[in-house]
């Protein structure tokens, strides 16, 4: 089987900072992978430079076998790596059914603004992503009074506008109550399902890692520490030092004393 994603020796200093230091990885077609570790251990620096928007020091990056070096991030987006909740993500004084067809205008090349009808293109597509993350009921409604959550979900279906065989989702769910952690993550989990998509994620809550997440990736200074199943990664000596004192990695632990 061949990998949508072949990460190999990848590597990036800021100064005297080795903020991420030999990386490799794979990630497979329809794969829900998690990459986590404390903060400063350099997840940002990672997805940055899978998407382009940070040069390398060192290392290859492989889309469906293609190498992505010297690839400006909008031509990297062109081969279908979409990321999720980037802060311009969506137009606050648009409904949010423009918002998804906007996107679908750009993915198929067109220009929004020099197209008389755009408000009537691409409509019924639009409402099929709004469905699918739980937002057709809302589509007439201004993005500007969209709750937290509903924004986020709006966000997912305007990354899918663009056929990503990969999703990029840095912490997509920061600031977001438990709940609706669980909730926006069960929804991604849905979606690698049914749409074969590969997502990579970062997560600091835990509960929702090993919940929804296929594999485990741990980095810790930049370095690829533990790899492997939920499983694997809750037992993983190295790891389980890594979280020391943060309380947050193994929360059910005392659960099962023989454990
Ligand atoms: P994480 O996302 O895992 O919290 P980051 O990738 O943001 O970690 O950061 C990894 C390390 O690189 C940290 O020590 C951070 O301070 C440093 N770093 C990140 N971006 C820059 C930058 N643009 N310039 C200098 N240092 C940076
Ligand atoms: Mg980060």
């Amino acid at each position: 089987m061949s990998a949508v994603l072949q990460v190999n020796g990848l590597s990036k200093e800021f100064g005297a900072i080795q903020a991420v230091d030999n990386v490799s990885f794979e990630l497979q077609k329809g794969e829900l992978l998690a990459l986590i570790g404390p903060n400063g251990a350099g997840k940002s620096t990672c997805f940055n430079m899978l998407m382009g928007q940070l040069k390398s020091s060192g290392g290859t990056v492989r889309l469906n076998g293609k190498d992505l070096k010297g690839l400006k991030p909008r031509q990297i987006w062109r081969l279908g790596v979409g990321r999720t909740f980037q802060i311009t993500g969506t137009y606050a004084s648009m409904t949010v059914i423009e918002n998804v067809q906007m996107a679908l205008i750009s993915h198929h090349r067109k220009i929004y603004t020099l197209l008389p009808r755009a408000h009537l293109m691409y409509r019924d597509e639009a409402l099929a992503l709004l469905d699918l993350v739980g937002m057709a009921d809302q589509s007439e409604r201004h993005c500007a009074v969209l709750a937290y959550g509903d924004l986020k979900r709006l966000e997912l279906a305007i990354a899918l506008a663009h056929e990503p065989t990969l999703l990029l989702m840095d912490e997509p769910t920061a600031g977001m109550a438990p709940a609706e952690r669980i909730a926006l993550m069960q929804l991604t989990a849905d979606i690698v399902e049914s749409r074969g998509v590969s997502v990579l994620f970062t997560e600091h809550d835990m509960d929702v890692v090993f919940a929804h997440a296929h594999r485990v990736m741990v980095l810790n200074r930049g370095q690829l520490i533990a790899n492997g199943s939920v499983d694997e990664i809750r037992n993983d000596e190295r790891v389980r030092e890594v979280y020391l004192g943060g309380g947050t990695l193994f929360k059910h632990d005392g659960e099962s004393a023989n454990a």
